[in-house]
């Protein structure tokens, strides 16, 4: 770490390393797995899992995070695992949280990758995140600029650092238009970012599509993973991914397709049974928000 990012780090108040919980997964391959609420000054705005792998020619981050003291916080976490410097940035999407750290990972010389998608994404919603990140961090967002990946793909990136294989696809829209998943074909582990949340009940947001939301995921599943990382939630097995997004997906289209197919209008979205997924962190505040959204998208199909 750069004296001038201590410096910030004091000015900002909150310490280093108190919200992120290290998950090893396997042999070189981390989730760093973020609180399941709100972006905060404590957190840096990291409310979301990241990705490390550790090769031998340097450790590949998957998703930048929040902001520049949010990706100091990510560095500072992956010194205390490893001596490699991070040399690729993976930016899975255009969600702040995925890539609002750019600028602190440029500044240490990383490559940052991105499909064409995503960097749309990121450029038509800057002003709007940056709005939000300086309401919920306050100081804390203090050094965030808008830093954009120097290598851009359209569908699919290979890459391959200190000989570890990486594939970058990019199946389609989800969370978000430009997500991406990362698959790693030695070690059978997937980086999901905000294709797949677990723990917490996802959120259906305006820019979020589901239809191909559920096509991107089962096109990411498809790869047959034996591990899941995912953008919010702990790393788990498919299984886990799958009941705690793609079925819950599923079933918001199917309550709503029956909604409407029996004349129902948006007045009667609260009548859509998701009761099976009221252990879901957050369920009673994404609830009302994900059904509306996903009615809006389905009326018109
Ligand atoms: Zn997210």
């Amino acid at each position: 770490m750069k004296p001038i990012y201590l410096a910030l780090a004091l000015l900002a108040g909150p310490a280093f390393g108190a919200g992120l919980e290290i998950q090893p997964v396997t042999d070189g391959i981390y989730a760093l797995v973020g609180p399941l609420g709100q972006r905060s000054p404590e957190n840096f705005g990291n409310n979301s899992t990241v990705g490390v792998v550790v090769t031998p020619k340097g450790v590949v981050l998957i998703d930048a995070g929040a902001s520049w003291l949010g990706a100091a916080d990510i560095d500072a976490m992956i010194d205390t695992i490893t001596d490699q410097p991070v040399k690729v940035v993976i930016n899975t999407g255009g969600q702040d949280h995925r890539w609002f750290g750019n600028g602190y990972w440029q500044a240490q010389g990383a490559q940052i990758i991105t499909s064409a998608d995503a960097l749309a994404d990121q450029h038509e919603r800057f002003d709007e995140q940056m709005l939000r990140l300086n309401m919920f961090l306050h100081d804390a967002a203090q050094g965030t600029l808008a830093v954009y990946a120097d290598t851009v793909f359209d569908t699919e990136y290979n890459l391959t650092l200190g000989g570890v294989e990486m594939q970058i696809i990019h199946p389609g829209a989800a969370h978000t238009a430009g997500d991406s998943f990362v698959w790693l074909p030695e070690a059978q582990v997937v980086f999901a970012g905000d294709i797949v949340f677990t723990e917490r009940m996802l959120g259906v947001q305006p820019h979020s599509i589901v239809k191909d939301w559920i096509a991107s995921f089962e096109a990411m599943a498809a790869y047959g993973p034996q591990w899941v990382i995912p953008g919010h939630g702990h790393a788990g097995p498919m299984t886990l991914a799958s009941h705690d997004t793609y079925d819950y997906l599923v079933n918001l289209r199917r309550q709503i397709g029956a909604l409407i197919d029996d004349g129902g209008d948006i007045y009667a979205i609260d009548t859509i049974d998701q009761s099976a997924f009221d252990y879901l962190q957050n369920a009673e505040v994404w609830k009302g928000k994900n059904a509306q959204q996903t009615f809006e998208q389905m009326e018109w199909e």
